[in-house]
């Protein structure tokens, strides 16, 4: 068994730290967006595979023999990769996701299906917003240049980004609730724009939003394809015991030996 984790998440890390204890043979992999990617308990590679195809060359070279999706579940492309790519290289996939946030009573939030949803829902007079969506997409916000956003980001961004009126902070969740209440009053935010990440590491704002009453533009996922899902480090665990034992017998075969039929 040999198992390779598409990582980038705390619960990517969670599992990595599972497998390790178990001395479950793994691999890492982070995209590289950050300066200084978290160290973890198994080897680690970084960067892209280069697309499907070069992901299942790598899932064949390597003798992976199941693979985890723990990606954020924003980040569409790796996740629709892994499908395509284990089917190719004919070996399980599963997805290891966090349930999406639900609003609570007491919450204002305004559902969008994507960021250009989320841009065209700022056609209000100047505001004071948390542009909390990551670095990827700020430049779609230069369309609503007359709003001021805070942008908390984990690095420093390359380029400015091309928002007139904009300040950066530099943090990394997990986030408190005192942490962000404090920031949210501190720069006199109106309104808060976020992906719904769902896990507990960048709830803290959502909370604070609520306590403040502020308003929320909530960014809904993207649709994935169809794949197995579970929510916890557990159970990835329990299919990874379930998926490497052997096949239960099929109709046929004697019940004394199941693997005698096959050969194995
Ligand atoms: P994406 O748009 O789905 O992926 C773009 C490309 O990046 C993929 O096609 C793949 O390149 C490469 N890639 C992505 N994740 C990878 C991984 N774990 N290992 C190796 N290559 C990977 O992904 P994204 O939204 O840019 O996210 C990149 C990473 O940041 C992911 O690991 C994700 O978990 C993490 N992250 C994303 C968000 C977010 O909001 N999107 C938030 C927090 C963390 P090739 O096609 O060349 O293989």
């Amino acid at each position: 068994m040999k198992i390779l984790i598409l990582g980038g998440t705390t619960e990517a890390s969670a599992l990595a730290g599972a497998l390790a204890e178990r001395s479950i043979p793994g691999l890492f992999s982070y995209a590289g967006r950050v300066a200084t990617p978290k160290p973890q308990p198994l080897p680690t590679r970084v960067g892209g595979f280069g697309g499907v195809a070069g992901l299942a060359e790598f899932l064949a070279e390597h003798g992976i023999t199941h693979l985890v999706d723990a990606t954020h579940p924003f980040a569409e492309r790796i996740s629709q990769n892994a499908v395509a790519a284990a089917r190719l290289a004919g070996i399980p996939l599963i997805a290891l996701t966090r349930p999406p946030w639900v609003p609570q009573a007491g919450d204002n939030w305004t559902s969008v299906a994507n960021i250009e949803a989320a841009v065209a829902a700022l056609s209000g007079p100047p505001e004071r917003i948390l542009l909390a969506i990551g670095r990827q997409h700020l430049a779609a916000f230069a369309a609503r240049p007359r709003h001021h956003y805070l942008l908390r980001l984990v690095d420093a961004p390359e380029a400015p980004p091309p928002l007139p009126r904009h300040r950066v902070v530099l943090d990394r969740g997990p986030f408190t609730l005192a942490g962000d209440l404090a920031l949210l009053r501190e720069h006199g935010i109106q309104r808060i724009i976020c992906k719904n990440a769902g896990g507990s590491g960048a709830i803290a704002k959502l909370t604070a939003a609520r306590e403040l009453g502020l308003p929320v533009v909530m960014i809904e996922r993207p649709a994935l394809p169809e794949r197995r899902e579970v929510h916890s480090v557990e159970a990835v665990i329990t299919w990874l015991a379930h998926e490497s034992a052997p096949e239960p017998d099929s109709e046929s075969a004697p019940e004394s030996d199941p693997r005698t039929d096959r050969g194995v």
